[in-house]
């Protein structure tokens, strides 16, 4: 059984593993978004826990800031890790769209 603080810090080192994805995603979205059609699908990189996941989910222009215009939203692949507490709020496919409590 890990000890609290191994657990919090295990938390805290998934986070912000999230939070490059997250930052990666939105430097991809700024690359893309004058030359490519809104409603085509990209690949992003999946946002889920694992700090080795190289998975990534399809998503549009469109879908992305849709998503990303409710705080606390991540897209990852299906059965993907997620954080206790974060619920799946949209599954299509192989793209879930988790929200953080
Ligand atoms: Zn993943």
């Amino acid at each position: 059984m890990p000890g609290r603080w191994q657990r919090v810090y295990a938390e805290r080192t998934q986070r912000a593993n999230q939070d490059v994805f997250r930052r990666a995603n939105e430097r991809l979205l700024a690359a893309v978004r004058d030359v490519i059609d809104d409603a085509r699908p990209i690949p992003f990189l999946c946002e889920c826990l694992d700090p080795d996941c190289r998975s990534t989910v399809e998503l549009s222009i469109e879908q992305f800031r849709d998503m990303r215009e409710v705080d606390n939203r991540y897209a990852i692949v299906t059965g993907h890790p997620t954080m206790n507490g974060e619920r799946p709020v949209e599954v299509d496919g192989d793209v879930t769209i988790v929200q953080k409590p």
